[in-house]
């Protein structure tokens, strides 16, 4: 798409900020709910289609601001259905979002940042690095693009935030587009509907705190020890385990809320018993849940996958424990789509 650089990209402003860009041209405010319910609700691509605002103010629109779009260069099926998306961004770079589909739900999970600065060992975007981040309007029109290719009735229930990147060091823009994913003039999605997973980076994690927070936790663990998690995870030179358990230890929960725990097991490293009693013995006073992800193998990752036997092992000396722990199955694999494999490569 060819537009001015002075334009405005509708869909980098939050509900506030776009209420304001219209009042300075002498909007009244109500017109932003016309055009977040257009935006988002309806999804339409371009301001002819507004038809509550008139032809007048439609052209004032498009003289000042403009609506970016995404379209999937490709779109891959799995055997189990878990459909993967590859999106090329306006400057060429590639980003991908993963759907999959459950019984009863639909989860669409978006990247943040094209690559990731982390450099995890065991995931590939960790190995592409850190690219740039997205804006505001391509997180989100990766949910518009992905709802477009769905029957009428099919919705998506679920978004989780662990495609590529690392959305707390793409802070702004993140909870920017998380607060549009729950505005009742926008997508709607209950807080309970929504999941941000981190590597754990402290000063976000305190303006967290801070802010009011309408989405549900997930910190990337992978390990009970600090040794490990550091040659596992290099940000855990940075910020260690214990801050992060400390962090955890305090953050004032809701009722009934807890914070997820990924744990990627990787065989012969993490998978241990000792490993899953100390995972239950730094968990504890934390409410929690802790979510097992078995390896996704790659032949650029150094690891394995422990056997199924093992990781249902550990799981149950987890839920001994009394520690709510599932096995995450692993979807999307024949296509690349699972957890950490997403490089925004189009298929071979
Ligand atoms: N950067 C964020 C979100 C994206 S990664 C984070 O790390 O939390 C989402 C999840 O995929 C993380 O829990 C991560 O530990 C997991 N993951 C990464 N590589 C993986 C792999 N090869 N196999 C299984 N899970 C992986
Ligand atoms: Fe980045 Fe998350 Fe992958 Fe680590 S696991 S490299 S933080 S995307």
């Amino acid at each position: 798409m060819n537009v001015s650089s002075e334009k405005v990209d509708l869909k980098n402003l939050s509900p506030g900020e776009l209420q304001k860009f219209l009042v300075s041209f002498g909007k009244e405010r109500y017109r932003s709910t016309q055009i977040l319910r257009w935006l988002y609700q309806k999804g339409v691509e371009s301001f002819e289609e507004m038809t509550n605002l008139s032809k007048k103010f439609r052209k004032e629109l498009s003289q000042i601001s403009y609506l970016s779009t995404l379209s999937p260069l490709y779109i891959e099926q799995a055997r189990d259905g878990t459909k993967k998306f590859l999106f090329q961004l306006e400057d060429g770079n590639r980003i991908e979002s993963v759907l999959i589909p459950d019984k009863t739900r639909l989860t669409l999970c978006l990247s943040t940042q094209v690559g990731c600065a982390f450099g995890c060992r065991f995931c590939l975007t960790g190995k592409m690095g850190w690219k740039r981040d997205l804006s505001t309007s391509e997180i989100l029109n990766q949910i518009l693009a992905v709802r477009k290719t769905l029957p009428e009735k099919r919705a998506i229930t679920n978004i989780v935030l662990m495609g590529m990147g690392e959305p707390l060091a793409n802070f702004e823009n993140t909870l920017r587009a998380i607060e549009l994913m729950h505005h009742p003039d926008a997508f709607k999605f209950s807080s309970r509907r929504v999941t941000l997973s981190t590597v754990g980076l402290l000063p976000e994690l305190e303006r967290l705190a801070k802010e009011h927070i309408a989405f549900r936790l997930a910190i990337s663990l992978n390990a009970s020890d600090e040794k490990t998690r550091s040659q596992l995870m290099p940000i855990n030179r940075r910020y260690p385990l214990k801050m992060i358990l400390e962090w955890c230890q305090n953050f004032p929960l809701k009722p009934r809320d807890r914070i997820t725990f990924e744990y990627v097991m990787l065989d012969g490293k993490n998978d241990s018993a000792e490993d899953a009693k100390r995972l239950l013995k730094i968990l504890k006073g934390i409410p929690s849940k802790v979510n097992l992800i078995p390896l996704n193998e790659a032949p650029e990752i150094p690891f394995k996958r422990p056997s199924e036997e093992k990781v249902r092992q550990f799981q149950e000396i987890l839920m001994k424990g009394g520690l709510t722990a599932i096995i995450r199955a692993s979807k999307g694999q024949e296509i690349s789509a699972a957890c950490g494999q997403l490089q925004g490569k189009p298929p071979p």
